[in-house]
């Protein structure tokens, strides 16, 4: 639909325009920054910053239920700069202009309804939020789109030239950051650092493939992190890990996505995620509070953040009542199947208390949990999940365990609706669940499987055939014959089928 045969009322605002003053600010000692250099952490105090738009409240002109109009109608534009995360623009990046914005096909990621078997195990309703659906099969895209976006802003606008962006990653935020910065390449190339023997062959294919520069280094995520922090403070890189702010920022679309699809209507929803370095579940929070203050939802949904024993400081940072004894306390992590969510040391923990203090406060209650679940019910709740329809990732069987244990402790109630996250797609994470099908997962995961959840295929080759095919070399006449037959017959009986009535 083009933009003149949407009502008039909605025609002007549409298709955005740049607009708004965004500017960094620290977390620390609230000091802001201009954009038109590339900060990560305060040049004043050195805490963590948020990009924040100074003019937020120009969004207040528009009524909720104009704004409402405006995101539904903006649905059925073919403009490839609208049809992502920036279909939000004007919570996004209202500064970028639209010839900057970066659209590889990420967002908008569906959510399915847990079936009547699921929803009867959890004893609510829930539905699933598929980011493994994302082009690089994982939810850092959204991040990723919003800070490339603004890097070529900057080159664009002359601003930096030839950027290095580099990243540490648990898997994830490399094969992003690769696939986002190769589409920009010349003007933008990519180096990421990632833990030896920590990331899935998948994920380690996925930035070779971009042509990114890869490099493997002994240790943890963490240690990983502090390279790179190193790199960056004594030479020209462009930061790519969630200390960058613009990728929080693109985060955000992940909220106005679950309020879009649940027609703005946050009474009684419930959202989990999964933590690790906390960049996705402060996203969240930030997203939810902006949709309330432009009036766009009437209400906060809860918030429940899941970790696993394995490596939960948040959760255990959360765990002491009395919010003024709490410290925080970096934890050295164990081995975790939710292998993107093992961080001892969250760079965005100072976001976190941050978010948390003004989500409650808004809400004027407690609306942010958090919950720890062991090793064996994250796999246990991933192979159920995916045995039911979903193609839920090892953290999205972190969420669905977290929810089942926010029900037992009467965290959440039945006749709340969830929507849970899976983070990424099941096929990142199948060597997990190889192993766990094979019983093969090393002791320190803590994991046994369970009977009922393995599977394993099953080699047909009846005893009675003398030839069977091989590539290159097709069998035929009578010996084809007999190998179908005797085949089929195999299957059959492992399958206890009965004969068809003739
Ligand atoms: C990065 C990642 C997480 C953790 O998200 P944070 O923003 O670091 O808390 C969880 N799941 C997957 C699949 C990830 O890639
Ligand atoms: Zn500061």
């Amino acid at each position: 639909m083009t933009p003149e045969k949407f009502p008039e009322h909605i025609r002007d605002h549409i298709i955005p325009t740049p607009s708004g003053e965004m500017c960094y600010r620290c977390l620390g000692c609230t000091e802001t920054f201009g954009i038109d250099k590339l900060l990560y952490t305060c040049p004043a105090c050195g805490e963590v910053l948020l990009l924040q738009d100074m003019e937020q409240n120009r969004l207040k002109g528009l009524s909720g239920q104009t704004w409402r109009e405006i995101l539904d109608y903006r649905r059925m534009l073919k403009i490839p700069a609208l049809k992502g995360i920036y279909r939000f623009h004007e919570f996004i990046g209202p500064v970028i202009p639209l010839e900057s914005i970066l659209y590889l096909g990420e967002g908008h990621t569906p959510i399915v309804q847990a079936n009547e078997t699921l929803q009867e195990i959890v004893g609510m309703p829930f539905y699933y939020k598929n980011d493994g659906q994302n082009p690089s099969a994982s939810f850092k895209d959204r991040g990723m789109a919003s800070a490339l976006s603004y890097i070529r802003y900057l080159v664009t606008s002359g601003k930096v030239d030839n950027v290095l962006a580099v990243c540490a990653s648990t898997g994830d935020t490399s094969a992003a950051a690769a696939l986002y910065a190769s589409y920009l390449q010349p003007l933008v190339k990519s180096a990421v650092l990632l833990p030896h023997g920590k990331v899935t062959p998948q994920q380690l294919s996925q930035p070779l493939g971009n042509g990114a520069a890869v490099f493997e280094i002994p240790g943890v995520f963490d240690d990983c992190m502090k390279v790179v922090e190193a790199l960056s403070e004594k030479y020209n890189v462009a930061l790519l890990n969630s200390k960058n702010a613009w990728r929080i920022l693109g985060q955000e679309s992940y909220s106005y996505e679950i309020a879009q699809d649940l027609e703005f209507d946050m009474k009684n929803k419930v959202v989990v995620v999964p933590i690790g370095n906390a960049g996705n579940i402060t996203a969240v929070m930030a997203g939810f509070l902006k949709f309330l203050d432009a009036g766009i939802i009437t209400e906060l949904p809860k918030i429940l953040g899941v970790q696993s024993h394995h490596a939960n400081p948040v959760y255990q940072y959360y765990s002491e009542p009395d919010a003024k004894k709490r410290r925080f306390v970096p934890m050295t992590v164990k081995p975790s199947v939710a292998q993107a969510a093992m961080i001892g040391n969250p760079v965005s923990m100072p976001r976190v208390i941050s978010l948390v203090n003004q989500y409650n406060k808004k809400a004027d209650c407690q609306k942010v949990f958090f919950v720890s679940v062991p090793e064996q019910e994250i796999m246990d709740c991933q192979l159920m999940a995916n045995r039911n329809g979903h193609i839920a990732c090892t953290h999205g069987g972190e969420t669905l365990a977290g929810l089942i244990r926010a029900r037992k402790e009467g965290l959440v109630h039945s006749d709340e609706t969830a929507i849970i996250d899976s983070t990424a797609h099941a096929l990142k994470f199948s060597g997990f669940q190889e192993m766990y099908f094979e019983d093969r997962l090393p002791e320190e995961y803590e994991v046994k499987p369970q009977k009922s959840l393995q599977n394993k295929p099953v080699f047909i080759r009846p005893e009675g055939l003398k030839e069977v095919p091989a590539p290159g070399m097709p069998l035929t006449g009578t010996a084809f014959r007999e190998f179908v037959c005797q085949t089929a017959d195999a299957i059959a009986n492992n399958l206890h089928l009965s004969l068809r009535d003739q």
